[in-house]
């Protein structure tokens, strides 16, 4: 695999055609099997891998200063709020894949073909494993509900998780009622919100609350932890799915898009429709302990036994285009 310095070199190889084939990479998922992945693509293919990995914010800024000299062919990140950016910064192309739509359902790719999904996660309600559920705890409404004063722990409203998911509920609320929603949610906090999901599920299981919000993959990691601290916290709580009953949970993806000055386009696509594949689903579902977004591919992990439940449908592009108004609502009833 080259790193950065070798690829330098590419863009300008780029320039004479038909060198090598290869595609290059920019991901802000960085999992070692994700390696794999890209072997066999290379083995069945032919096409070399070329990957940079960076935190989201630095390659989409590296994409957008490098412009059309970028040798960039593929963007990779996590969150439809992320690709959304993107998508505002003129950084993907639309393509046109028959493979591409069979296989990635509606909700989790852009309108216009911009991204599209390869693996998704929901974010669901999480309680303590020796107590039971309140029998009328059922959907994220019900986190409003005063009588979970002072019993719930999620992570900070600045986080793009809790950004999307808002902007979810003023999708199907209205932005008045989902105000009122966030309001009663606020008013609730065991705490002030501190660190990430995991972060949540310890306190949760160490009792600081009774109820938390986390995103599925977060307890999956916890349950395959060699830590057996981590392991204890995963069996110390457990999840449901929200909304089973009416629109169904809140669920995001794993997604990319080809650029818009994609040097080796037809590899990008090619690639693109691999990570589709059932092959490469399963492994790049079970890196992070996602969800396939192909419906049917076997994955394995903690979370294997959970993938049937009903998810809102709702297109994730609706994330990035209710975000600003997400983090409106987020301040105006200070949801910390
Ligand atoms: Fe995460």
């Amino acid at each position: 695999m080259l790193r950065f310095a070798n690829l330098i070199g590419l863009s300008v190889l780029a320039a004479a055609p038909a060198l090598a084939q290869e595609v290059n990479l920019y991901s802000a998922r960085h999992y070692d099997s994700d390696l794999r992945i890209y072997e066999n693509f290379t083995a069945e293919t032919g096409i070399r891998v070329n990957v940079i990995e960076g935190s989201d914010q630095q390659l989409l800024q590296r994409l957008q200063t490098e412009g059309n000299n970028s040798p960039a062919d593929l963007f990779i990140t996590v969150d439809g709020g992320r690709l959304h950016q993107a998508v505002e910064a003129g950084v993907f192309q639309p393509i046109d894949s028959a493979i591409l739509e069979a296989r990635v359902p509606d909700a989790f790719q852009h309108p216009d073909n911009l991204w599209f999904g390869l693996s998704s996660r929901a974010r669901v309600i999480f309680t303590r494993s020796d107590e039971e559920r309140p029998d009328w705890l059922d959907d994220y409404e019900d986190l409003a509900d005063p009588r979970l004063e002072g019993e719930i722990c999620i992570r900070s409203s600045s986080n793009i998780y809790n950004v999307s998911m808002m902007a979810e509920m003023i999708d199907v609320m209205g932005a008045e009622a989902a105000q009122d929603w966030a309001q009663g949610v606020a008013n609730n906090l065991a705490r002030p919100p501190q660190g990430g999901d995991r972060d949540q599920l310890r306190a949760l299981a160490a009792g600081e609350c009774s109820v938390a919000v986390s995103n599925t993959y977060y307890w999956g990691a916890l349950a395959a932890s060699e830590n057996p601290e981590d392991a204890a916290v995963a069996a110390a709580v457990t999840f449901f799915y929200p909304n089973q009953g009416n629109r169904g949970a809140h669920v995001n993806i794993s997604g990319a898009g080809v650029t818009a000055h994609a040097p080796n386009r037809d590899n990008a696509i090619k690639f693109l429709e691999y990570l589709v594949s059932d092959e490469a689903q399963q492994i790049f579902a079970d890196s992070n302990n996602e969800f396939p977004i192909v419906p049917g591919v076997e994955i394995h992990g903690p979370v294997a036994p959970f993938t049937e439940f009903l998810s809102s449908g709702v297109n994730v592009s609706v994330y990035g285009l209710n975000a600003s108004q997400a983090t409106d609502i987020f301040d105006r009833v200070g949801f910390p």
